[in-house]
């Protein structure tokens, strides 16, 4: 059983899908065209953004982002240990400096404890992420930045659908960002990301800086293209096509978002009170849950994840090892044992299979074989 599979979904989606790729190829602009200024506008509705920027990546859209909230080199941004590793590069390629803090434990967000802890006369950013299902400790991390004189900002890649008290995560801060990568939630067929904020400035310059620092295309009423450059950009537009792709499955993202709802609870029924098996990140407490992962922390990991795939069962490990102790970190001078919470996060989390398409016969056949792994 493969770890992702949307076939299915996009045999149904087709037709949609080809209305849509053929107005791109009516319209002659593949890029940054008519199709991603639809998806702009959709996703404003969706999330309740005021500015939807669409861009090539969840990745690029966090390096325009820090950029734009006004990062200078020399900055420092406080980063999670344990996240995707664009969470921490992003910083590096903005120009800024990452300094990392520990998670907490239960929900695996930014621990706010941990980030007073680490923050000095230089730090101006915080880039909590928000994981797998839930929302980091946003009142937490908000009063730490308050605290300190911190631009909040949110690395909300793999959070499209989760709110909190009707806000959409990446509006709790000055911004933060989606990722359209294929696994994500919201997939394409390829790299895509957008940045979401309800600052004007913030959003006409990310929309400027995606286009080689051309301002004004299409943010606020400033409509008439200058295409004179005032600061030096970067080429982050947006593929129509990924666009088109994007607009057909945001139809039944809600659809997706609560069949991944149900397969969790089915995977919390069946693995409650498993020996070996740890329900991390916590489920519950939080509000507005979306599942994008379902993870485990499994005791003897590795042997469990050869066990399931002996059995034609893909799983993945987010993540193998700590952002701080990646080699392009050194300089950092971190060591094993200075993030407790996130190395012992790499050492035992496993995400098993978990999308719209998956049955709740090939779900049993999972939590089978982990019965009989530990039993
Ligand atoms: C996917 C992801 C990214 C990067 O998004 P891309 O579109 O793959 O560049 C950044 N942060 C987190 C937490 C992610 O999961």
């Amino acid at each position: 059983m493969p770890f992702f599979d949307q076939a299915r979904t996009f045999a149904e989606l087709w037709p949609l899908i080809e209305r849509h790729a053929r107005e791109v190829l009516d319209d002659g602009k593949f890029s940054h065209g008519r199709q991603v200024e639809r998806l702009e506008q959709e996703l404003a509705r969706y999330t309740g953004a005021r500015y939807v920027v669409g861009v090539n990546s969840g990745t690029d859209a966090l390096v325009l982002l820090l950029r734009a909230a006004g990062l200078r080199p020399g900055d420092e941004v406080v980063v999670p240990a344990f996240s995707f590793f664009a969470g921490a590069s992003s910083v590096v390629l903005a120009g800024g400096t990452p300094v990392f803090a520990d998670i907490e434990p239960v929900g695996y967000g930014l621990d706010p404890a941990a980030v007073a802890a680490a923050v000095t006369e230089r730090t101006r950013f915080l880039l909590p992420a928000h994981l797998f299902h839930r929302l980091a400790d946003l009142p937490g991390l908000a009063a730490v930045a308050q605290q300190h004189g911190l631009t909040l900002l949110e690395d909300s890649a793999e959070a499209i659908g989760m709110r909190r008290g009707g806000r959409h995560a990446g509006l709790f801060g000055a911004g933060g960002v989606l990722s359209f990568f294929p696994t994500k939630t919201l997939g394409a067929i390829g790299d895509a990301g957008a940045v979401l904020t309800d600052d004007e400035e913030l959003a006409r310059t990310v929309d400027a800086l995606r286009h080689h620092g051309r301002f004004g295309r299409t943010i606020g009423d400033f409509r008439a293209i200058n295409t004179a450059t005032s600061l030096p950009g970067f080429n982050s537009k947006m593929d129509d096509l990924q666009a088109a792709v994007l607009l057909a499955k945001l139809t039944r993202l809600d659809a997706d978002i609560a069949r991944r709802a149900e397969l969790a609870a089915a995977y919390e029924e069946r693995l409650a009170g498993q020996r070996g098996v740890l329900r991390r990140p916590a489920v519950g407490g939080v509000e507005g849950q979306v599942f994008y992962v379902y993870l485990i922390e499994a005791e003897r990991r590795d042997e469990l994840a050869a066990h399931l795939a002996r059995h034609g069962v893909e799983t993945e490990v987010y993540y193998p090892s700590p952002l701080p102790l990646q080699p392009c970190f050194t300089e950092l001078g971190h060591r094993p044992g200075d993030f407790p919470v996130a190395e012992a996060a790499c050492a035992h989390t496993l995400a098993l299979p978990l999308y719209p398409e998956l049955t709740l016969d090939q779900l049993d056949r999972v939590c089978e074989l982990i019965r009989s792994f530990y039993r």
